[in-house]
């Protein structure tokens, strides 16, 4: 579904990934571990095109996401490579303006066509999967973080992804409301989800992952399954970030 080949990215004279591969079969979960400057958010932004890099090849379900195009071709390309793909952030990024239903309808209405009525019930029906039935007349700033997370995952959902993308979507939040966000992830998992997940939760990522990436100044130092790279990881790098993070 996802195939990344010898992918380069440079800040500059900085280079932050020094050609990466990465391929997540349909269905697959693949986190994405390693220590902060290790380039993880630059690797999942280069998926989405929110990063272009410098070189090498993505490929989303045989269509190359880095393409030489430009103008109309390339604005109906990034659309469509976008509509394809959920990204869920850190910071939640939800329109605060606009109400927990608005922020889920706007994309299926404007990018795909639906009707109001027809978004309204894709939205309660995301909204009922992710537990917040009921909450589509809030406003963000009424919710609490882990609330405005899963409102932000069932937003990403309604435009119907072919892959999620996590970019340590718990991080901002205070403990005690990682497991309701991670639940909804763990759901999505379960119903064979394609997912690329950059965490700091080994925890989590050992439950979840099928397969585990550890990454440190733009490299994979290590990678395979959670039980190899978590449990007996081989590389003195993937040890030492382990056991200040396990
Ligand atoms: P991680 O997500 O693993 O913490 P990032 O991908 O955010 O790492 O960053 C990798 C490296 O790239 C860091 O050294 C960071 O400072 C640098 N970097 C990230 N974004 C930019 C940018 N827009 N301009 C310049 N340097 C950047
Ligand atoms: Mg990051």
């Amino acid at each position: 579904m996802v195939e990344l080949r010898n992918i380069r990215k440079s800040y500059g004279t900085l280079e932050v990934l020094k050609g990466i591969d990465l391929s997540v079969e349909r269905g697959r979960i693949v986190s994405i571990i390693g220590p902060s400057g290790s380039g993880k958010s630059t690797l999942l932004r280069s998926v989405n095109m929110l990063e272009e890099v410098s070189a090498g090849e993505i490929w989303l379900d045989g269509t190359q996401v880095n393409q030489p195009l430009s103008g109309r071709a390339f604005e109906r390309h990034i659309n469509g490579i976008r509509q394809a793909m959920g990204m869920v952030f850190q910071q939640f990024n939800l329109f605060p303006h606009l109400t927990v239903h608005q922020n889920i309808m706007i994309g299926p209405m404007r990018l795909k066509g639906l009707s109001k009525d027809a978004a309204r019930q894709r939205a309660d029906e995301l909204l009922a999967k992710v537990g917040l039935t009921g909450k589509g007349g809030s406003y963000p700033n009424r919710l609490s973080g882990g609330q405005k997370q899963r409102v932000a995952i069932a937003r990403a959902l309604a435009m119907q992804p072919k892959v999620m993308l996590f970019d340590e979507a718990t991080s901002a939040l205070d403990p005690e409301l990682v497991d309701e966000v991670n639940l909804v992830m763990k759901q999505l998992a379960g119903e064979h989800m394609t997912m690329l997940i950059v965490t700091h939760e080994m925890r989590f990522a050992a439950e979840v992952s099928d397969h585990v990436l550890f990454m440190d100044g733009g490299v994979v130092v290590e990678q395979g399954t959670p039980d190899r790279v978590l449990a007996n990881p081989t590389e003195d790098r993937t040890r030492a970030f382990l056991r200040k993070h396990l």
